[in-house]
């Protein structure tokens, strides 16, 4: 009897994981495909569809007899891992997305659409441009719209060449689909726990004397910091700080702000999604929790679940979800943390700039930041530079990373400051 019931038991749970595994197949469809849907919705006279970047700028254009790209090779190549291409090489790509949407719909690739994108594609080549050949992923979007004005991966290809001699990984987008050490821009999610959860974190003061013992194990700093504040430590980027704080915190906290913030789960830009971040899952133990609250041990972040994080901050907390295509409706929005918590964090990522970086590196941009000097097994560093402008005419949120790059500061805070310079001016 026992084993009956077991049995049925079984087969109960195992119907309803086939109809979950519907039920979420459809939602995601319903949701995602919209996306599509309404572009399709835009239908021209003739069998053509376009891809038009915010200025208005043709960047790829088809009809059933020929397909066609924007005549300047720069801005294809600069461009490549948003449009994508006709072969299909790059999973981001939207010419890929047109071909998977008519899957499922059961349209032709040469039914009539034309997608307007918040993209600026002039804004991509001059961050390609300052990439210089560098791998690495630029990221900008305007956090109170969620218009993502700039997506650029390096090395890239031109997408009109059929048979290209490729760079590695050229036809990987770095900002959606790989994720790579964050190192001390991971401070800014050991920041927001430390707020939300040690009451007298401001009175705090954090001792460093260039390293510290947790439980046996050294954790080095990058310098001697002395005694701190908080904001301070912030800025000095102290891995003792950190370390400790993240301890204090403990394993269940930090894993549960990596995981609210959205870091460990793919998210999707207009349906396209992006590489889930890692942390540990189970409790590593005192010494190693330490590394992982500097950003070090486990944890790997993809860039656009950074650049969702930085534009909830910068906009009180709320995130008005990233849309990379322009359909004229209002993007998602969400909160992914406190108001007060977000606003704390704007005023130190501004204290870091003033009284870190030296706001003479990035002059007009009321800048607030991040950097991030991520150690790789091999010797070399991840430069990140994250952030926001607090300027309501341009607020744009940012992430820069330069892999094998160097210094955050030096070599990702450089590039951020040409980059959004050049945005500002646009
Ligand atoms: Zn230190």
């Amino acid at each position: 009897m026992k084993q009956i019931s077991r049995r049925a038991v079984v087969l109960l749970l195992l119907a309803l994981l086939v109809v979950c595994g519907s039920l979420l197949y459809v939602v995601r469809y319903v949701e995602h495909g919209q996306d599509w849907a309404a572009a399709y919705a835009r239908e021209n006279a003739g069998a053509s569809g376009a891809i038009i970047d915010r200025k208005g700028l043709v960047l790829a254009a088809f009809s059933p007899s020929e397909s066609q790209f924007q005549p300047d090779r720069e801005l294809r190549i600069a461009n490549f891992h948003v449009t994508g291409d006709y072969y299909g090489r790059t999973g981001t790509g939207l010419l890929t997305g047109y071909q998977d949407f008519s899957l499922l719909t059961g349209s032709s690739f040469s039914e009539n659409a034309v997608l307007y994108l918040n993209v600026d594609a002039e804004l991509n080549r001059k961050a390609f441009q300052v990439l210089d050949g560098r791998p690495g992923a630029v990221l900008i979007m305007n956090y109170r719209s969620g218009e993502l004005l700039c997506m650029v991966s390096s090395p890239s290809i031109d997408p009109l060449e059929a048979d290209p001699q490729p760079q590695e990984g050229a036809y990987i987008n770095r900002c959606l689909s790989a994720c790579f050490v964050p190192g001390s821009v991971f401070k800014l999610i050991t920041a927001a726990a430390a707020i939300e959860g040690i009451p007298d974190l401001s009175e705090r003061r954090f001792v460093c004397e260039g390293s510290v013992e947790i439980a046996g194990v050294t954790i080095k700093c990058s310098g001697y910091h002395g005694e701190q504040t908080f904001e301070q430590a912030l800025s000095n980027s102290c891995n003792v700080a950190f370390s400790q704080l993240s301890v204090e915190l403990g394993h269940p906290a930090m894993l549960r702000a990596v995981r609210r913030f959205g870091f460990l789960e793919s998210q999707r830009l207009d349906g396209i999604p992006s590489a889930a971040g890692s942390f540990p899952l189970e409790n590593p133990g005192d010494p190693e929790l330490g590394w992982a609250g500097v950003g070090q041990s486990t944890d790997l972040l993809c860039p656009y679940s950074l650049l969702r994080f930085v534009a909830a901050v910068a906009n009180d907390g709320e995130l008005a979800e990233p849309r990379l295509i322009r359909d004229g409706s209002l993007g998602f929005s969400s909160r992914l943390m406190r108001a007060d918590t977000a606003k704390e964090l704007q005023r130190l990522m501004h204290y870091n700039v003033v009284n870190g970086y030296g706001e003479d590196r990035f002059p007009g941009l009321r800048l607030c930041a991040k950097t991030g000097t991520a150690e790789r097994g091999d010797g070399s560093s991840n430069a990140w530079f994250v952030g926001f402008l607090a300027d309501e005419e341009h607020p744009y949120a940012f992430v820069i990373m330069i892999e094998r790059g160097g210094s955050g500061l030096g070599a990702a805070g450089t590039a951020a400051n040409e980059i959004l310079q050049y945005a500002v001016n646009r």
